[in-house]
């Protein structure tokens, strides 16, 4: 075929691809531009999962009937003006691409009216052609009708899921437009019955319960922060996938890995592997941080400084979270117990108990918790009166509101966690008597040598050897008398940068294994003072109510069970 240029109607259908994939991409940009045009009540109707017909209606500031024909035409907006208005977007559309691209592809009507207008005026236009507009009758606001989308592109008809399964992504979607924007009304309406509201209170909360339920509402956690606001859950509260984590930046929901990453780490430290929790986080930025003209559909940014910014997120988290995580009742626990059993069993077999067994030092003895924090202060924690071990496993102790037994392992190992990673004083490294050859792949001594410096702060000290050929010179001090193939174990680490299943940072994967294998063992007769010593290092920890796997350190049996019991009520 010769080259020529496509005509005007084909290549609208190709651009309008690009920002209408789906039904619920049509949904999204209708209610963005409602959001954008200032409206406090949103309402949303779709019919056969939006393919037959999807209705946008909002109180917003309208259009009038002189710029109502402008509103199809390809880059046509009223919210930029000049490339440095793209330097820093403040409102959801920008691209002037969204009803030209709805137009091209479906039966559109458009009615709106400003507070100005005398009366409304409606656009109708058919594949983006035969454009009319006439006055009509109708209040201030905007409302659009969207029929038969995608008539005249069958390819894209044949790809779109069954209406159940764009209904779905439909109420996905108005639910995270209404957690970006709490203070809107939002309703939406599916074959003619409403299947979510959003109050408009301006509450996050009220949105996130409206989501998920009212069963929730008493696990949630409030986080208002100059970086970041929203609703965060107990680790109770966990799920088998990453769906239940609703990011924004600036009020515009988007989907960003790293992002996800901060929250997600800071919950494996309470919950068991392959459980996530449910959180509506938005990161406020200042506008020129945040590039949003990646993609036509907007969802994908890119932030100036990413790093930072997880980090500060990351650390805004845990120290909520430290806050409010509370020690759960002993009955309760039981029954969470179980679904952390069944859920790791699911999630990657056998994994985390090998990593523990392969690693645990030949015919270790008795040992006794010396290192570190556990030694530094030898006093218990005020409320806690130890009464002693239970089978060498658990501590038995007293406090105000019950009774706690606590897993010696899991304390010791949340402790020696907290004290790596702020590199607390014990956490030092010691050299080994023979240092230990590490057998690397060229790609993993590229990882090596990125993160040599992270990995000596740990407490692994290692040096060049010529050739690809790596020397561990020097471990953690809380793995040093644990005699092992220390050298293996850091390469058997790096090698999981290569595994896609494998969750998140080596590096972390490191301090769960110096915590594993520093910490004392269930088994290991513990003196009245470590005990002491151990209890009071894990209150000061900021997530001491679990192990860095996600594994309870104590329980708590109340008074009132105890009661109940005995028949004492
Ligand atoms: P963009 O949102 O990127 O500007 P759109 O194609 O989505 O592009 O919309 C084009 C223009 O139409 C907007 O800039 C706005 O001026 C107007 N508009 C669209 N929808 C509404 C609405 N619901 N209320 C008020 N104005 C609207
Ligand atoms: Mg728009």
């Amino acid at each position: 075929m010769a080259v020529q240029v496509l005509p005007a109607a084909l290549a609208a259908k190709i651009a309008a691809g690009e920002v209408v994939e789906r039904p619920a991409s049509v949904v999204k940009e209708l209610c963005e531009n409602a959001l954008d045009a200032q409206a406090a009540a949103v309402a949303v109707g779709v019919e056969q999962g939006g393919l037959r017909r999807i209705v946008v209606a909002d109180d917003g500031t309208g259009i009038s009937g002189t710029e109502l024909p402008l509103t199809v035409r390809r880059y046509a907006t009223s919210k930029i003006s000049s490339v440095e208005d793209l330097a820093a977007i403040q409102t959801l559309g920008f691209r002037g691409e969204a009803l030209a691209s709805i137009a091209a592809v479906s039966h559109l009507h458009v009615r709106s009216r400003t507070a100005a207008d005398r009366a409304a005026h409606v656009l109708t236009a058919v594949g983006g052609e035969r454009v009319a507009v006439e006055p009509a009758a109708g209040p201030v606001g905007t409302a659009v009708d969207v029929q038969h989308l995608f008539f005249n592109v069958p390819a894209r008809l044949a790809f779109c899921k069954s209406p159940q399964a764009e209904t779905q992504r439909i109420i996905q979607c108005v639910q995270h437009l209404a957690l970006s924007h709490p203070a809107v009304r939002f309703t939406l309406t599916v074959n003619g019955r409403e299947v979510f509201a959003a109050s408009g209170s301006g509450r996050i909360e009220d949105v996130f319960i409206a989501m998920h339920g009212h069963e929730i509402a008493e696990q949630l956690i409030a986080i208002d922060e100059p970086l970041v606001h929203g609703v965060l859950v107990q680790p109770t509260v966990n799920r088998g996938n990453r769906t239940g984590i609703s990011l924004f930046v600036n009020n515009r929901w988007v989907q960003q890995r790293a992002l996800t990453y901060a929250i997600t780490d800071v919950y494996a430290e309470l919950m068991p592997e392959g459980r996530y929790p449910l959180a509506a986080l938005n990161v406020a930025l200042p506008w020129e941080e945040v590039d949003v003209n990646v993609h036509p559909q907007k969802s994908d940014i890119r932030l100036k400084d990413a790093g930072r910014i997880v980090r500060q997120l990351r650390s805004a988290v845990r120290s909520v979270l430290a806050q409010h995580v509370a020690v759960q009742p002993m009955r309760q626990h039981f029954q969470s117990m179980d679904s952390w059993r069944s859920a790791s069993a699911a999630a990657v077999p056998g994994q985390s108990g090998q990593a523990v067994d392969l690693f645990r030092p030949a015919g270790a003895g008795t040992t006794t918790p010396e290192n570190g924090a556990v030694h530094s202060a030898p006093s218990a924690p005020a409320e806690l009166r130890v009464l002693g071990q239970l089978g060498n496993m658990y501590v038995i102790a007293e406090g105000v509101d019950g009774m706690y037994l606590i897993d010696q392992h899991s304390a010791h190992e949340r402790v020696l966690y907290e004290a790596v990673l702020k590199r607390l004083p014990g956490a030092e490294s010691q050299p080994l008597l023979q240092p230990q050859p590490l057998a690397l792949s060229p790609t993993h001594v590229q990882w090596l040598e990125t993160h040599v410096e992270e990995l000596a702060r740990m407490g692994f000290a290692l040096e060049p050897f010529g050739n690809d050929a790596w020397l561990l010179r020097a471990v953690p001090v809380f793995l040093a008398d644990k005699g092992h193939d220390w050298g293996g174990f850091v390469v058997t680490v790096i090698e999981q940068e290569d595994n896609p299943d494998y969750r998140g940072d080596p590096l972390e994967r490191l301090r769960w294994v110096i915590a594993c294998h520093g910490a004392v063992k269930a088994g290991d007769v513990l003196s009245h003072e470590q005990i002491m010593a151990l209890l009071s290092a894990l209150e000061r920890c900021d997530l001491a109510r679990t192990c860095p796997h996600g594994r309870p350190t104590m329980v708590r049996l109340s008074h009132a069970q105890l009661a109940r019991e005995f028949g004492r009520t």
